[in-house]
């Protein structure tokens, strides 16, 4: 079969779509629901779109993550050559403090990062972090063989949404590149109220705010920040954590003129929502 008829098959837009000799193609964007450390072990019908959506698409240079777990009060980049696996999660099963996920980083894209957000400061981390389970969980679905280079962005905690919006603009020519950006969080993610028999449910709540995220996500992402004037977001996001890497999708969304669209979605445990959006070119 020939390359056309592959991405005919899979659904990838002409922009995308690379042939011999061609230019790097513009990649898609994401935001993934990564939920529960289990998935990165488990596969179900989440994990499966996961890796459909890494299907979807040519083989990035490099995967750029906005990950819930690296919440700090910095504005850091990963520019180790060998970043480490980190197992940030207590009272889990030994396989899952097994994982590793041996991915090589990209400190000269690093730099280049450092360069692009400029006057916006992001510092080179060399030897903090590395690939938290944000990350992992999600990409040992995506590219198993962990042969895409990965670096992650950290989430300045000390920052207010629209300087994460307005990161997330600036890294739009990122994609153009050949890097795939991805944020991984949950829209709706309140682990104090989590109720563990009601598996695949959630509340009336966790409804209303993750369908008007869906509202504004798929209309327009520049209205991401009235989230928190929603009369639900403080049960949703009773932590700005798993929130925050939807504003650096929504920028993306903003800056490519492009709504987002669906990749999955679906509710655990009544207080979690595992939606994921795509950018796909135009
Ligand atoms: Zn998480």
């Amino acid at each position: 079969m020939s390359t056309e008829n592959t991405y005919e098959r899979l659904g990838i837009p002409e922009a995308e779509r690379t042939y011999e000799g061609d230019v790097t193609p513009v990649m898609p964007a994401a935001f993934i629901g990564h939920g529960s450390p289990m998935n990165a072990i488990e596969h179900n019908r989440y994990t499966e779109a996961w890796s459909m959506f890494a299907a979807s698409m040519p083989t990035p240079k490099a995967i750029l993550v906005v990950s819930a777990h690296w919440y700090v009060n910095v504005t850091a980049v990963t520019a180790m050559r060998v970043p480490r696996t980190i197992h940030d999660f207590y009272g889990f099963p030994q396989p899952l403090f097994d994982v590793e996920y041996p991915a090589p980083g990209d400190p000269e894209l690093a730099q280049r990062i450092t360069d692009i957000v400029e006057p916006t400061y992001v510092g080179l981390d060399t030897d903090s972090w590395g690939i938290d389970h944000g990350t992992w969980s999600v990409l040992r679905h995506m590219y198993p063989r962990a042969d895409v280079p990965v670096l992650q962005l950290s989430i300045n905690a000390e920052l207010p949404f629209d300087y994460h919006f307005n990161l997330g603009v600036k890294l739009h020519d990122l994609r153009s590149k050949g890097v795939l950006i991805l944020g991984s969080g949950n829209v709706v993610h309140n682990l104090r109220l989590v109720d563990w028999h009601s598996p695949g449910q959630g509340t009336d709540w966790a409804h209303r705010f993750d369908d008007a995220m869906r509202d504004i996500m798929t209309h327009d992402a520049n209205e991401l920040g009235t989230a928190s004037a929603h009369g639900d977001y403080a049960m949703a996001v009773p932590t700005p954590d798993h929130f925050l890497p939807l504003a650096y999708v929504a920028g993306l969304a903003a800056a490519a003129k492009t709504p987002a669209s669906t990749i999955v979605d679906g509710y655990e445990m009544g207080s979690l929502s595992m939606t994921a959006y795509q950018l796909r070119s135009l």
